[in-house]
């Protein structure tokens, strides 16, 4: 029986990774039916809407959702359509393996690490109050009579959230991770050293849930400090887990150390539902030209293959990306720095990949 995914493409660069990507999830031989869905400027430009009540009840529907990027607008325009989704869909661990591909331009051999990354609150909670507003100017008469602070009139803000609701459930989720998948340890990531009551919070309950974990270890890192010890010895760590946007930052940095963002896959997920997705954007100015790798959302496949319990398929497609990335012939630019003009496009990636299954 085919398994019923919705498929978002996004826009950018998604269309072109999300066809490679359903072309090599088929010839696994695994039976998909795909209900297309739009999301973004997409939408917006078909139905008027960024964001369809319809995506959602599909999403809801199947449970399982395979989606490329969406660009937000940067500074002005709308709100992350993103953010939205994984908001309305309560979708609160963000997963983002970064593990080397022996061939891929990494400095390091062995990095094999995981992003747990809180989903739900911290900078991204959208709650924000624009410089000049009666609520902004409201919101500095309050921190004037409360904390006797004096902030420029023409400050804008916006508000940094952690719960301890959501603190212990994405802990506890990367520890489950940990246990299930065989790792041996948890770092918990933060600047509570400056952020006593937010980030001090999260480290805290992070403490606390540690204890539940006698057989995982449980260290904690400074951000800054991590971002050093990720460049400089990256072997040393196993699982990191981390606040919203340390979080969002970590993964990037990850994905620099296995060789970049055409190789970083991902997963939303929320206790039933599941949406896959590389950790890169849309990267407009790459659209339509059959250019970017496509891996980071073939890999993001592969997740998904294991999330269905299609184990042999994961490994078999794993292998076949694996192996045209160990022979360098037909990858992307990305991969093969020094002869940009010895690679090969998106769809002839989706091709190589394919022959390896096949083969
Ligand atoms: P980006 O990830 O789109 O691109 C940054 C750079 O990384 C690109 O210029 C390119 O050099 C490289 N890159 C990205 N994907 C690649 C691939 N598959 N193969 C090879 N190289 C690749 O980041 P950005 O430029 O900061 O953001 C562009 C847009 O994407 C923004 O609108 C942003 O909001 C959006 N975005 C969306 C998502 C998402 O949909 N989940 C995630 C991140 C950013």
């Amino acid at each position: 029986m085919a398994y019923h995914i919705t498929l978002i493409p996004g826009d950018g660069i998604g269309p072109e990774v999300t066809e490679a990507t359903r072309r090599v999830l088929e010839a696994t031989g695994v039976a998909f039916q795909w209900e297309l869905a739009y999301v973004g400027a997409t939408a917006q430009d078909k139905f008027g809407t960024l964001l369809p009540d319809s995506v959602l009840a599909s999403i809801r529907q199947n449970r399982v959702a395979l989606k490329g990027p969406v660009t937000t607008p940067v500074g002005s325009g709308f709100r992350s359509v993103n953010v939205a989704l994984r908001k309305k869909l309560g979708l609160y661990a963000c997963l983002r393996p970064a593990k080397v591909y022996p061939g891929a331009p990494s400095l390091y051999k062995n990095v094999d690490l995981v992003v747990v990354r809180e989903n739900m609150e911290d900078l991204y909670s959208g709650i924000e109050f624009e410089k000049g507003t009666p609520e902004a100017t409201r919101l500095i008469e309050f921190i004037s009579e409360t904390k006797g602070e004096t902030l420029s009139k023409d400050s804008g803000f916006s508000l940094k959230v952690i719960s301890e609701m959501c603190s212990r459930r994405i802990v506890k989720f990367a520890f489950d991770y940990a246990r299930t998948n065989h790792r041996k340890k948890v770092t918990a990531v933060h600047k509570a050293n400056i952020m006593k009551f937010s980030d001090g919070l999260f480290l805290s309950v992070a403490r606390e849930v540690a204890m539940e974990y006698p057989d995982i270890g449980f260290e904690d890192r400074i951000v800054d400090n991590m971002n050093m010890q990720l460049v400089q010895k990256p072997h040393l760590y196993d699982i990191l887990v981390a606040p919203n946007l340390y979080g969002d930052l970590l993964s990037d940095l990850c994905a620099g150390l296995i060789g970049g963002l055409g190789l970083a896959p991902g997963a939303n997920l929320s206790d039933d539902i599941a949406i896959f997705e590389p950790t890169h954007g849309s990267a407009p100015r790459y659209a339509g030209l059959n250019k970017v790798n496509p891996m980071a959302m073939m890999l993001s496949g592969v997740m998904m293959l294991r999330h269905l319990g299609e184990e042999k398929s994961a490994d078999r497609l794993e292998t076949a990306i694996a192996e045209v990335i160990a022979e360098g012939k037909n990858v992307t630019y990305d991969l093969n720095p020094k002869m940009p003009n010895e690679t090969v496009g998106t769809s002839q990636v989706a091709d190589a990949v394919i022959a390896k299954l096949s083969s």
